[in-house]
């Protein structure tokens, strides 16, 4: 005990400690924190479906006729109708043979790598990848290569330096929307690396499946290069408001998974309220209803954003709803943080490991369903915020 509770001081003194806050009420654009109804601008909900009628009925549904849970793993008794028709109806949303879900997107993340990459392979990633794809790449044990963020040019000349000695399999692997940073993966440019040295592409879309592109397929919809992605992750917890997460891949690659994936294989499988619940949210995001709350996301964004860079802050290249407000080191990241409190928002500071030292940040999330005129006075209380810091 002794030696954990020293860890825990030294946290504390570099203001480096993390606690759990508790949020009442139902996941909405406010929540409720200690009694006091504040405005959420740290949620991943971004279409704001989590409280949708539709999600909660269909969970409720599928919880009366199936159980509040499965029993067991997926290949033992953990399958049940929610879990086949959602994994049918995501190969069809993202235009694959198949699709696998897993129990979230840390599990999928480290399932999808262990079971299909070894140590005769070679992993290209991006610097900012999220912790699960570089945990992934540590229990796959394939090399990894990690490439500057975002940068096509550096990545093909790892790749070509890489090709004399190539014995097995090689994967691209990026965010498509970086989640600490709100820009997008230069996924054309990719794709094109990846024909020209017979290389997979594997997107986690968790932050952009759902809210870009005309039909909310993701990233490689917004892009115009869906079809060039090999491996769509994605997860069931963000845009489309429940939780766990999938791939959509080819049936080989998908049937691989089924009998190699540690993560898969051995956790038992989601409640069947889940899968149920994101089957409503698919049909919500490709519906008339997912068109009007992708155009109020990107509205309520433009107005977030323009307003926090009238102010003087730079975005750090995010051209989506996760608007990132550099503040530097831990303690001025989290004394802006209770400030803004205090004054009704709640948006936690991210510190490393999350992201790098020196670069700790208020991450900021816009929701379709926040009000453009509480979005406005937040971004004015996290300049006042800022410069009460300064
Ligand atoms: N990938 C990315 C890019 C993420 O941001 C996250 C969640 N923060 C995950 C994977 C993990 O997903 P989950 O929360 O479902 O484990």
């Amino acid at each position: 005990m002794e030696k954990w509770r020293q860890q825990l001081a030294q946290l504390d003194a570099a203001g480096m400690r993390r606690i759990l806050r508790i949020l009442d009420g139902l996941q909405g654009p406010h929540a409720l924190h200690a009694g006091r109804e504040v405005l959420l601008l740290c949620s991943n909900n971004y279409l704001g479906l989590a409280g949708h009628p539709a999600l909660i009925e269909a969970a409720r549904e599928a919880t009366v006729r199936y159980g509040a849970g499965t029993g067991g793993s997926r290949l033992i008794s953990g399958s049940m109708p929610p879990h086949a028709r959602l994994e049918e109806r995501l190969a069809a949303f993202k235009g694959t043979g198949a699709a696998l879900l897993f129990n979230s997107g840390y599990a999928a993340n480290t399932g999808i790598l262990q079971g299909l990459f070894g140590e005769d392979d070679v992993v290209f990633s991006d610097e900012l990848n999220h912790a699960s794809i570089i945990d992934g790449c540590r229990l796959c044990r394939a090399r990894t290569v990690v490439y500057p963020h975002s940068d096509a040019v550096a990545l093909e000349e790892l790749m070509a330096a890489e090709a004399p000695r190539r014995r097995g399999r090689w994967l691209i692997v990026t965010d498509g929307v970086f989640s600490m940073d709100g820009d997008l993966a230069p996924l054309p440019a990719l794709v094109r690396l990846k024909e020209r040295y017979d290389t997979l592409l594997m997107v986690d879309d968790a932050h952009g499946t759902g809210v870009l592109g005309a039909g909310g397929r993701g990233t490689g919809e917004h892009l115009g290069c869906l079809a060039g992605i090999d491996l769509h992750m994605g997860t069931l917890g963000k845009a489309l408001g429940c939780a766990g997460a999938y791939l959509a891949a080819d049936r080989v690659i998908i049937d691989t998974l089924i009998n190699r994936s540690r993560s898969f294989i051995f956790s038992t499988s989601l409640p069947p309220a889940v899968p149920a619940s994101a089957l409503a949210a698919v049909d919500l995001v490709e519906s008339p209803e997912g068109v009007g709350l992708r155009q109020a996301l990107a509205a309520n964004r433009e107005l977030f954003a323009r307003r926090l860079q009238q102010g003087g802050v730079d975005l750090l290249g995010s051209v989506t709803q996760i608007v990132p407000v550099l503040t530097g080191e831990p303690g001025p990241t989290m004394a802006a943080a209770e400030r803004l409190l205090a004054g009704g928002v709640l948006l936690q500071g991210i510190r490393p490991p999350t992201v790098p030292p020196g670069r700790c940040r208020l991450r900021a999330t816009v929701m379709a369903v926040h009000r453009p005129e509480e979005l406005a006075a937040a971004a004015d209380l996290i300049l006042q915020a800022m410069e009460a810091g300064a």
